[in-house]
């Protein structure tokens, strides 16, 4: 358990979160108009949409079906019962007066989140539910000095509602669980994940209390759309809340806006209740009955899960947790990685995918899809180790040459006549000659000096311009050494 350390002792944080994820459709919730990001305002509006009296909601049934898709990504129940219901409030960019969304009845109920963390433990987090609901559109305050204009483009847009359970005790623990969550989403291709376009974002609901007393009250930090401000968030507010309680105080209930700028939360409204909203099932739309034998068919279509593809990663490929959750993050990556380890040592085809392969593309700023290595040319550098055609030290330099230039790793030994050495008869003269040039230390080590022989290894490696292949100038030392 991490606690936080306060003037009255230690404090826990409880973090709940709700997450409105973008489902990645052509088209919205209940209209044909067009979703795609970044359109000219109000070009991708409905009647329905902009609320004109007498239009009809038509539900979309591609959007249902994602939905079902990601309720069986996160092992959750699936209810073939669910009900529409209106969420009224009045608000600019809201033309009808409510928000069609789902409330007592959503259609996936309860399930589970493993997070991977850092030192590659893992931990549970319940969800609650996922519900259906339609976007709102956006007041723009910064196109006018003193007008406000609405862009109803998002208007209707589906969103996948997402709600866990307090779970979470750290800011890295919900960090994990937003990484975790938009790798299953892009799995099952139900949501793009893409926070900075605004199509994952998350309301942070925080709390904090002394270690095993009752929850507290929480305060809602809406709409954040980056995991990093979620992280700053949570341990602002959990900071701010337990500086209110040592005082002496007591936590409003509210609403709280995150401000990027000056990195803190503000209070926005006090928090609104359920039956502020006014629900009421939508007459205009039938409640949502599921046939199990469709919902059946979408499971048998579920791509392999990123923990089943993590479990197979520990049990077929002998690699660490850690290692697995790196590759598995991305399908991309677990794919490149396997077209690696093909036919070659997994562990190793692991440390140069994770390592150098890994590390290049983040410097470079490049995606897999753009890397001027293919697996198959990563491929053939390691095979080069295995067959001892170059050591692992030279490698690292003919990768380097290989993302710079794209050219093969057996065409970069051939020019730069990096062959490994290993030939004893040249090792032997190399190491002849370092013992002649050094009696002094070959007195001092056969005088019991042992930490010398790395000293040794150094000089015939820097001799051999690095080639020679480093178990046989163990060896070969250690008999002359001796
Ligand atoms: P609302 O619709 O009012 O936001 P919900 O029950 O839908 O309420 O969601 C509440 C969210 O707040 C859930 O993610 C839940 O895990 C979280 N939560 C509930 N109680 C606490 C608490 N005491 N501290 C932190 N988070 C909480
Ligand atoms: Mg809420």
């Amino acid at each position: 358990m991490s606690y936080i350390q306060g003037e009255t002792g230690d404090w826990e944080i409880v973090i709940g979160l709700e997450v409105h994820a973008q489902v990645t459709s052509k088209a919205k919730l209940f209209s044909g108009a067009a979703t795609e990001f970044g359109a000219e305002p109000n070009s991708q509006v409905s009647f329905v949409d902009a609320g004109f009296p007498g239009m009809l909601p038509v539900i979309n049934d591609y959007c249902v079906e994602q939905a079902v898709r990601t309720g069986l990504g996160l092992r959750a129940e699936i209810n073939n019962f669910s009900v529409f219901d209106r969420k009224n409030y009045f608000y600019a960019d809201l033309p009808c007066g409510y928000q069609i969304s789902q409330y007592l009845q959503p259609i996936v109920g309860k399930g589970e989140i493993v997070l991977d963390l850092a030192d590659g433990a893992s931990r549970t987090v319940g969800i609650t539910r996922l519900h259906l609901e339609m976007d709102a559109g956006k007041s723009m305050h910064d196109q006018h000095p003193s007008k406000t204009y609405v862009d109803l483009n998002r208007s209707g847009v589906a969103l996948m509602e997402i709600v866990s359970e307090p779970d979470m005790r750290t800011s890295e623990e919900a960090g994990a669980y937003l990484r975790k969550l938009r790798t299953i989403l892009r799995y099952l291709g139900s949501c793009d994940g893409n926070m900075e376009e605004g199509s994952m974002r998350c309301d942070c609901n925080v709390s904090v209390r002394k270690p095993g007393a009752p929850f507290g009250t929480r305060t809602e930090t809406k709409n954040v759309n980056s995991i990093k401000f979620v992280m700053a968030a949570i341990e602002y507010e959990a900071r701010r809340q337990i500086e209110i309680l040592e005082e002496g105080g007591s936590i409003k209930q509210e609403t709280r806006l995150w401000d990027t700028t000056k990195g803190l939360t503000r209070a926005m409204r006090s928090k609104e209740e359920a039956h502020d909203y006014r629900y009421f099932p939508d007459p205009d739309l039938l409640p949502l009955v599921l046939d199990p034998a469709w919902v059946e068919r979408i499971k048998q279509t579920l791509p392999e899960l990123p923990d089943d593809k993590k479990q197979r990663f520990i049990t077929d490929y002998k690699l660490s947790p850690y290692d697995a959750g790196v590759l598995v993050a991305e399908q991309a990556k677990a794919e490149f990685y396997e077209r690696v380890a093909k036919g070659r040592d997994p562990k190793l085809a692991s440390n140069w995918v994770t390592g150098d392969f890994f590390g290049a593309l983040n410097k470079a700023g490049k995606e897999i899809g753009s890397s001027p290595v293919s697996a198959e040319a990563l491929g053939g550098l390691i095979d080069l180790i295995a067959d001892n055609t170059i050591s692992g030290r030279i490698a690292k330099d003919v990768f380097e040459e290989m993302f710079a230039s794209g050219k093969s790793a057996a065409a970069i030994v051939e020019e730069k006549g990096l062959r490994q050495v290993t030939d004893t008869g040249a090792i032997d003269a190399a190491i002849e000659a370092v013992m002649a040039k050094n009696p002094d230390k070959v007195a001092e080590f056969r005088g019991g000096k042992d930490k010398l022989f790395g000293f040794f290894v150094g000089q015939v490696m820097k001799a051999t311009a690095g080639k020679a292949n480093p178990a046989l100038v163990n060896e070969i030392l250690k008999k002359k050494l001796g």
